[in-house]
């Protein structure tokens, strides 16, 4: 798989500025589904091209990473990814030229925003929707659009021509416009993305799309094809495109680190999180859990890796998490006897739910705070009184200890969802009644780095029936 860049600007070398990459040499990029290798060409002052070649490991991709259970990306051996262009081009675009897709140039940054004579060809990429599509696609952001269809087979020209194409793109561009318009709408084109889209999916096409997919004739159709069909997404994509901010690039720029910090402590947070629920789980004896408001899967994962963990089942009202869960866990590919551990079921927490009687225990991990608080009685009832499990671990977010967490701003909750966040008091009050009220004993544990002031970052409550 190839693509060339071409510029005819002159001084034509300082293509190998941008692009981070010294026209003299080849450089080979290790990926995780094979290698890149960068040359060029051709480099003299009026013509300098560069080539990005992938060498694309078609049994690999099958296979899977050696040593590793998931298994690869695809099921056929046979297949045109190693020869056309498609999402693995966009990957490989992403990690050798990421510095000039970010429109970073240290050395000389005042060739960033210079326009300059491009082209770009593709000796074979996949347009569904044919060349008419393609030029949708291309002609509104500035290209001038040539390709070339070609047969299935030459030897048998009876059987018609293939999705592929020859592409040429000529425009006078940014070199980081060109980059993102490729990154983006070769996998558009292709429409067979080769990796689960998430939601990190729309802040990838936001960010790569920031300077010109809201006026894009076609965006709908990008949105929508880029994020593989999955329509809730692409409708919050548009809604995000189109919603009328004066954007600010610093604030944004200061906003994501603050952000990125946010998370960094939510993934080790996360991990403690799950140990602890699982050592209560393991203290209580409990062989059979019902994870409530189970989200992706995460606890799910971790519990079926327990030998002594006989049934697990997963609820939750977001028919998208549990896709996201489903494909986490591959269940599709589970032998029998795992598949017949663990179950995931779509309900809500708000309604009494037969499905949900005869476990040991059940988990309610970050949920309890996504629930408007005139419905936490329901979610008392369905959970104490009708389910009624011998124990209940129950975790929630300490509000107080907010105030620690980097890049929150004061005030702020810890994610746009949470229709509250208690206390420590507040927590002990609640828990203690609820226990109280349908005969269970409650303790307390803090879950995360525990502050003299303001305790952990989460707090657990281990509820178990009957008296003391
Ligand atoms: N327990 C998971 C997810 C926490 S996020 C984890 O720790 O990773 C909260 C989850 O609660 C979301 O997946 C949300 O869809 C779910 N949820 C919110 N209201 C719910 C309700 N009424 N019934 C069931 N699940 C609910």
């Amino acid at each position: 798989m190839l693509l060339t860049i071409t510029t005819t600007t002159p001084p034509a070398t300082d293509l190998g500025w941008l692009l981070h990459k010294h026209p003299d040499k080849v450089q080979t990029f290790s990926l995780p589904f094979g290698s890149a290798i960068v040359f060029y060409p051709e480099a003299t002052e009026t013509r300098c091209s560069a080539a990005l070649m992938l060498d694309v490991d078609p049994i690999g991709l099958v296979r899977g990473k050696p040593g590793s259970q998931d298994g690869g990306l695809l099921d056929q051996y046979v297949n045109d990814r190693p020869y056309a262009a498609s999402s693995l081009l966009c990957v490989a675009l992403s990690r050798v030229f990421g510095t000039a897709m970010g429109g970073r140039c240290a050395d000389r940054p005042e060739l960033v925003d210079r326009q300059i004579d491009l082209e770009a060809t593709i000796p074979a990429l996949p347009c569904r929707g044919g060349a008419a599509l393609l030029r949708r696609l291309f002609e509104p952001l500035g290209y001038e659009v040539t390709a070339e269809q070609a047969g299935l087979d030459p030897s048998f020209p009876a059987w018609g021509a293939s999705p592929y194409h020859r592409v040429t793109l000529h425009g006078r561009q940014r070199l980081q416009d060109l980059l993102s318009h490729l990154y983006v709408l070769i996998p558009v084109l292709d429409d067979r993305k080769h990796y689960w889209v998430g939601d990190d999916e729309v802040e990838k096409l936001l960010r790569h799309g920031e300077r010109w997919l809201a006026g894009h004739p076609e965006r709908e159709l990008i949105a929508r094809r880029y994020l593989k069909h999955r329509h809730s997404l692409a409708r919050e994509a548009l809604a995000r495109l189109t919603a009328d901010e004066t954007p600010d690039p610093e604030a944004a720029q200061r906003s994501a680190q603050a952000e990125e910090a946010v998370i960094e402590e939510t993934v080790r947070l996360n991990d403690q999180r799950t140990g602890a629920v699982i050592a209560a789980l393991r203290a209580e004896g409990a062989r059979r859990i019902v994870d409530l408001g189970c989200g992706e899967g995460r606890l799910i994962g971790a519990l079926l890796q327990d030998k002594t963990v006989e049934r697990v089942l997963g609820m939750d009202v977001s028919h998208r998490v549990l896709e996201i869960a489903a494909e986490r866990l591959h269940l599709d590919r589970m032998s029998e006897r795992q598949k017949a551990r663990v179950d995931l079921v779509h309900g809500s927490l708000l309604y009494r739910d037969r499905r949900l009687d005869g476990f040991d225990a059940a988990t309610v991990v970050e949920v309890v705070e996504h629930l408007d608080p005139p419905r936490l009685a329901a979610f008392e009832r369905v959970v104490f009184e009708c389910a009624r499990p011998r124990s209940v671990v129950l975790t929630t977010p300490n509000v107080e200890y907010n105030a620690r967490l980097a890049g929150l701003p004061s005030g702020r909750l810890r994610h746009r969802d949470h229709r509250f966040e208690w206390t420590r008091a507040e927590f002990t009050a609640w828990a203690t009644r609820v226990a109280a009220t349908h005969g269970y004993q409650v303790r307390f544990q803090p879950v995360g780095p525990e502050d003299p002031e303001v305790g952990a970052p989460t707090q657990m409550g281990v509820f178990r029936l009957g008296a003391a």
